[in-house]
């Protein structure tokens, strides 16, 4: 049937009639129904995907692009004056995840079907996502984050599993979200859940009774975990997602013909990051439940499970005392002791351990034992754990360890986000990019064609005059499309040094003050959630936010020089930013970024970067050559010297350069604290003064002068054009299909 009648026919009524909302449900039963009809036929081996997040965006728009109807839905819609990004409106975005790692699971699982492999997404069922950001007098503030309706794409199943706790059983229920590949078959992401959970307990922003389990447990992803209650809701999420994923896929593989001795036959279980970790002893208890001797059991479990690292910071390398883990899942505790006593038995290095002499157990050295690969995420990261952070276990399993550098999906980061330009791309260089993403090399050839490069930056033009409409639209900001746009969009993170970014933007609104006006005028967009128990994180955006208020309303700066911070920054505002940048700042502190996928993202839309050599930076620095990206600062090298020398100290820096010391003794003064709180202004600034863990002074001066070489080369327009091609052509390595494919071909062989 045509989509027109399809359409006509949920609908009931003439689609002129129907209001958006109409539109979009109709529209998401007819996609769910064309979806299911590409679900895979099993194969003999799985890939189970477990992670603690998902970011996956909204989906309607997507999943049209995938089944190959996207085009025709717009153009039937246009003809009964409808528009398409309206309907996209009425579609919530669910925040199951926070940052990099989560939207990373989705494009893997978008990857995984558009591979054709066999393979599903498990997590959990957050109803109030992350939070939704709100700014109120310069000051972030949480507020639930609500995204399941009626219809949603949310299917709820008939599989339960009673998961018991200490003291405490309760039964499971599994959504499924159906995953659909590009032009290729249907997989799906298993979100397990409880039917008892209340989301009426939440009162005054985000909080809740932590200790009442039964109607808290998947309320939210990552509870304040400030206090021990937060921190053991924690271990029951954990516990509760990993129990629950074990069970399905023994019960599949059994279901396959799987006689469970063969496990690694039928199933690869890929632990993205440690959260899921737990998994590996859950599934040692549940094959000795079922009859399998102990050392069979681990012996399994080790051939079926990769572990993913994503950070070398020490304090996200999750660790749990024993103690915590008897108070919630007291059964996996006996399992974890013999884990922990065959590594004593073997290898005699306290720095290997599992269960350390403070009776706490290091999760991810499970994953590394008991797995049987270790990745990292950019090459960089990979050598850095391989040299440093897990060294001792690189000497003892060099085999298992492997880099895989990340990757994005085109549909969404290109295709969708970015139509002006894959039209563009269609047209000079055909759509074969769409499915071989190193096709996009093909427009390496038309560097010196001025019609393309023209149109090119016509494009980006575009780009930016909607992003100035939609900031219009949705937080009353006037920005300028003739001026640079300059973007940091990511969690906000000391280590990702939005501080730097913005002590250049006290250093520039003080030279303008001073008469040295630029001479093209720069937008400088921020957009960041911070951990709501992250004070200096907190301290950061305020500081933002009261610079955005001062300069902004300051007639003489604003025409060289805004400032704007996004208000919960989420998916769906990454696809409108992205494709309107000019300058991508990647300027992470070198060594501390284990990839970064949003670097990759402002690549593939043809903005260039200004970075560190960092995380994927230094591929994206390789790949499209000294002339076409701006990197600076300290080597990884030199930075893990300092840490290891100690011998870093930010107040010479703010003593030794004017710069440095006017940028930071603007954080109080008179005029921001005009605008700010003392409290928070006063304790960012003493920070910067007294630890900056993060480096920021150290890199200040070479940050700045990079900064104004890009500006400067952005005056020369035909030349930018030509850099911003070379980033596009040479973007087809960060399509996740390529990491998806090393991932099969190397770890999962399925
Ligand atoms: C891609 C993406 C990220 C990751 O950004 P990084 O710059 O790599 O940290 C975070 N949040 C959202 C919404 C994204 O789309």
């Amino acid at each position: 049937m045509e989509i027109q009648e399809l359409l006509q026919e949920k609908l009931g009524i003439s689609i002129q009639e129907a209001t958006n909302a109409q539109v979009y449900y109709a529209l998401l039963q007819i996609v769910q129904e064309l979806a299911k009809e590409k679900e895979a036929p099993e194969k003999k081996k799985k890939i189970y995907y477990i992670s603690a997040e998902f970011l996956i965006g909204k989906l309607l728009s997507n999943n049209m692009i995938n089944l190959g109807i996207y085009d025709e839905v717009r153009q039937v819609l246009a003809r009964n004056g409808k528009d398409i990004c309206e309907i996209e409106k009425v579609e919530p975005e669910p925040s199951l995840g926070n940052g990099g790692l989560g939207r990373l699971a989705a494009c893997f699982l978008d990857s995984i079907a558009t591979l054709g492999l066999s393979g599903d997404g498990i997590g959990l069922n957050y109803h109030l996502g992350l939070f939704k950001q709100e700014f109120e007098s310069e000051l972030q503030k949480e507020m639930p984050n609500p995204w399941m309706e009626e219809q949603s794409w949310l299917t709820k199943t008939e599989v339960t599993y009673p998961i018991s706790f200490r003291g405490l059983t309760l039964n499971s229920r599994m959504y499924d979200i159906e995953v659909t590949g590009y032009n290729n078959q249907t997989n799906k992401l298993h979100l397990f859940d409880i039917d008892s959970v209340d989301e009426t307990i939440v009162k005054d922003g985000i909080r809740f009774d932590k200790e009442n389990i039964a109607k808290n447990l998947t309320l939210f992803l990552y509870p304040d975990d400030s206090d021990e209650n937060g921190r053991l809701l924690r271990i029951y999420q954990q516990y509760f997602m990993v129990s629950n994923g074990a069970r399905l896929i023994l019960d599949e593989c059994t279901a396959r013909g799987c006689n469970l001795h063969d496990l690694p036959d039928y199933a690869v279980i890929q632990i993205n990051d440690t959260h899921p970790t737990m998994v590996i002893p859950e599934l040692i208890r549940l094959l000795m439940e079922r009859g399998m001797e102990m050392d069979e059991a681990i012996d399994v479990v080790s051939r079926t499970c990769a572990y993913t690292n994503h950070t070398i910071l020490a304090e996200a390398l999750e660790k749990w005392p024993v103690d915590y883990l008897k108070k919630v899942v007291p059964q996996l505790v006996p399992i974890i002791e013999v884990l922990d006593d065959k590594v004593r038995r073997k290898y005699n290095d306290e720095k290997v351990v599992i269960i350390d002499r403070n009776d706490v157990v290091h999760m991810a050295h499970i994953d590394i034992h008991y797995g049987f690969s270790v990745n990292g995420v950019a090459s960089l990261h990979t050598e850095i754990l391989k040299e440093t952070e897990l060294r001792p276990f690189y000497e003892i399993y060099p085999e298992k360890f492997n880099n895989k550098t990340n990757g994005i999906t085109f549909r969404r980061w290109l295709i969708h986000c970015n139509p002006r330009l894959a039209e563009m791309l269609d047209r000079r260089i055909g759509d074969g990019y769409r499915t071989n993403a190193d096709e996009l090399e093909k427009l390496l050839a038309f560097q010196n064609d001025e019609n393309v490069l023209n149109e090119l930056l016509a494009v980006k033009k575009e780009n930016k005059k909607a992003l100035c409409e939609y900031f219009m639209k949705t937080q009353g900001v006037e920005l300028n499309p003739e001026s640079i746009f300059d973007i940091q969009i990511k969690r906000l993170h000391e280590y990702k040094r939005q501080q730097m970014n913005a002590l250049y933007v006290i250093h520039k609104y003080q030279e303008i003050k001073a008469g040295k006006k630029p001479s093209t005028p720069i937008t400088v967009i921020f957009g960041a959630k911070a951990a709501p128990a992250y004070v200096i994180a907190k301290d950061i955006i305020h500081l933002i936010l009261c610079l955005q208020e001062l300069i902004n309303n300051d007639s003489e700066v604003s025409p060289y020089l805004k400032v704007v911070m996004v208000e919960n920054y989420n998916v769906t505002k990454a696809e409108k930013l992205i494709p309107a940048c000019d300058i991508s700042e990647q300027i992470s502190l070198a060594s501390k970024e284990a990839s970064g996928t949003g670097n990759m993202k402002f690549m593939l839309n043809g903005a260039l970067t200004l970075g560190t050599e960092d995380g994927a930076n230094v591929e994206i620095h390789e790949l499209v050559g000294d002339d076409n990206i701006f990197v600076f600062g300290a080597s990884s090298e030199e930075v893990i010297g300092h840490y290891a020398k100690a011998d870093y100290v930010s107040r010479d820096f703010y003593e030794k350069d004017a710069d440095i010391k006017a940028a930071v003794d603007f954080i109080t003064s008179q005029e921001m604290l005009a605008i700010g709180q003392e409290e928070n202004l006063t304790r960012l600034k003493n920070e910067l003064l007294n630890k900056d863990w993060f480096m920021s002074l150290l890199d200040f001066r070479e940050y700045t002068a990079k900064k104004e070489e890009a500006l400067k080369a952005y005056e020369d327009r035909e030349a930018w054009a030509k850099k911003m091609i070379v980033n596009i052509g040479k973007a087809g390595y960060f399509s996740s299909d390529r990491t998806i494919a090393e991932y099969n071909r190397d770890i999962w062989r399925a």
